[in-house]
């Protein structure tokens, strides 16, 4: 049983599709028996993740900046909802309350997260697993621009091995209680 900080879209007019994975993300984490760190949205796939983590009774924390609370529609039904002044220290929370991170699809904020955490984690400022779910080819362009990085020796192999590359709910399950466990 971990703190698994999950990272995913705020965005709306998104496919159905990843409501719904994020929604399988949701009830799986909580039938695991986690609990769930987030960015304390209603909306869009953040909402849905932290809806279907609380049906399946998990525990849920939301950090919510103070001026978001409004456009992500503070998720006041969490367990634990902080409100907090700055995104600093938004991310800052939940990085603190998490043993692990997991990257579905997003915007620019869900990527600004999952490097920020994959980087100090590459640094050796964590070692927290750090793990992308991507069943669909999403994030397919990335992969491609981060293994040219690797070839042309902007990237370590080590950096990259950090980020763990999954395209399954289950998967990305099994890879979190392997790591876990280490
Ligand atoms: P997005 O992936 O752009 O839909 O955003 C997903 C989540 O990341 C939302 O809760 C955003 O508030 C959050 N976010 C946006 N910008 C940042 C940022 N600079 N640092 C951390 N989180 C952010």
């Amino acid at each position: 049983m971990a703190a698994i900080c999950v990272y995913c879209a705020s965005g709306t007019g998104i496919a159905e599709a990843y409501l719904e994975l994020a929604t399988a993300v949701g009830a799986r984490l909580a039938a695991d028996g986690h609990t769930l760190v987030s960015g304390g949205g209603r909306v869009s796939m953040m909402g849905a993740v932290a809806r279907a983590a609380r049906a399946g009774g998990a525990h849920t924390t939301g950090v919510i900046p103070v001026h978001l609370q409004g456009r992500e529609i503070a998720d006041t039904d969490a367990d634990e909802l902080l409100v907090v002044d700055t995104m600093r220290e938004r991310k800052k929370a939940m990085d603190d309350r998490a043993d692990a991170f997991l990257a579905l699809p997003g915007g620019i904020g869900t990527l600004e997260e999952l490097f920020e955490v994959w980087t100090a984690g590459s640094l050796t400022m964590h070692a927290k697993p750090v793990v992308v779910l991507d069943h669909d080819g999403f994030y397919a362009p990335l992969w491609a621009f981060l293994d040219g990085l690797h070839e042309r020796g902007f990237v370590r192999a080590e950096a990259l091995d950090r980020l763990h590359r999954v395209d399954t709910v289950d998967a990305a399950f099994a890879v979190l209680d392997r790591l876990l466990a280490e």
